[in-house]
């Protein structure tokens, strides 16, 4: 008996080896081939393709899906109680693109323009301060049917400041905001992204949502439009939210310059532009 037993472990043994030889055949062809063949250039690629296989799996939004919208929703409901948001809900094919430090009358105006042309709509998280100096500007936004959000008034890093005086950057712009507008908003960006626990609570029971982001495109940092265009592919995933700034220096031209590209590259892959309170399904303005 045992020695019957010895044998079928043998042959067991015998046929795991045989096994582990072809799948090691198989997987020395997968990655050895690349570098001959020109279909698959690199492992790299593989990865890329699963990627991309995972974002086919989420059925595309042109028509409205009972079923993802009730994932949607019940993601979005457990988040509810959160104060601080980075994206979405990952079951829905949206995005929202963000613009901050402005209003200026120069990319303001131009990238208005594009997303008008487009009829893409966005939230824009302005500095009291531009507000101030471009009133007019601000009441564009608004008509064009974007959003606008608090992005302090004089955009100081509010780690570095005490808590009346965040307060204070805070109500400032709301208050600058509803005279032009007439509306008061509830969506908050803290300059840089930077914010403690405290303060977070602070803005949190004022009424505010704080909205940070998952793509960050670097514009400010002098990029050109390729590297832009290339950080939104990489990084965009269902429910992104996508940092740009319109207002700040001169290399903003290239955020202008990328921004149509952008547009087609996310509409081609099937995302739907939406704002940030619609991404959320929160409220932009205090009622
Ligand atoms: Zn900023």
């Amino acid at each position: 008996m045992r020695i019957r037993h010895a044998r079928e472990w043998g042959w067991i043994f015998l046929f795991l080896l045989v096994l582990m030889g072809c799948s090691r055949e198989e997987l020395g062809d997968k990655v050895a081939q690349p570098e001959a063949s020109p279909l698959v250039k690199a492992p790299g690629d593989l990865v890329e393709k699963r990627v991309l296989l995972q974002f086919q799996a989420i059925p595309m939004i042109k028509k409205e899906n009972p079923l993802i919208k009730k994932y949607e929703l019940a993601d979005l409901t457990k988040k509810k109680g959160k104060i601080t948001f980075f994206r979405g809900s990952r079951y829905s094919r949206k995005v929202a693109l963000t613009f901050d430090d402005g209003p200026d009358r120069q990319y303001t105006l131009q990238i208005l323009e594009i997303l008008k042309r487009e009829k893409v709509p966005a939230t824009f998280f302005v500095v009291g301060t531009m507000a101030k100096k471009n009133p007019d500007v601000l009441k564009m936004i608004d008509q064009s049917g974007d959003v606008i959000g608090n992005h302090t008034y004089s955009h100081p890093e509010l780690t570095r400041i005490d808590v009346k005086a965040v307060n204070q950057q805070v109500d400032e712009t709301n208050t600058i905001i509803k005279q032009i507008i007439g509306k008061e908003p509830l969506l908050f960006r803290p300059p840089y992204g930077a914010i403690n626990k405290q303060e977070e609570q602070m803005i949190g029971q004022k009424g505010f949502k704080i909205i940070l982001w998952s793509v960050d495109t670097r514009d400010w940092a002098h990029r050109t439009p390729q590297q832009i265009f290339d950080e939104v592919k990489k990084d965009t995933k269902p429910g992104a939210i996508i940092l740009q700034h319109c207002a700040g220096n001169s290399g903003l031209r290239a955020t202008v310059e990328a921004l149509p590209h952008i547009i087609e590259y996310l509409r081609n892959e099937g995302y739907q532009f939406v704002t940030v309170d619609q991404l959320l399904m929160i409220p932009a303005y205090k009622r």
